[in-house]
């Protein structure tokens, strides 16, 4: 599944600000986000370069200033 590809692929770490997740699950896996890069409705595609791993934080401010900057450096 992509989802679970980019949280493997992240490894707990946030790939906008590179901190660590802020908490664990309850199962001991670290508790990130699955953002989609390009909106599914915008003709994103459900592959695993559309998708980043972020933060809660992060995941809003994108969602929010939806900035160019903040998707460029989307380190994949
Ligand atoms: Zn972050
Ligand atoms: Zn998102």
């Amino acid at each position: 599944m992509i989802v679970e590809y980019a949280l493997v692929r992240a490894n707990g770490f946030c790939q906008l600000c590179d901190q660590p997740a802020p908490f664990n699950k309850k199962n001991g896996d670290p508790f990130l986000e699955v953002h989609h890069i390009k909106h599914l409705a915008n003709e994103g595609s459900d592959t695993i370069d559309n998708v980043a791993a972020l933060c809660p934080n992060c995941h809003r401010k994108i969602h929010i200033l939806d900035r160019p900057i903040d998707i460029k450096n989307l380190s994949i």
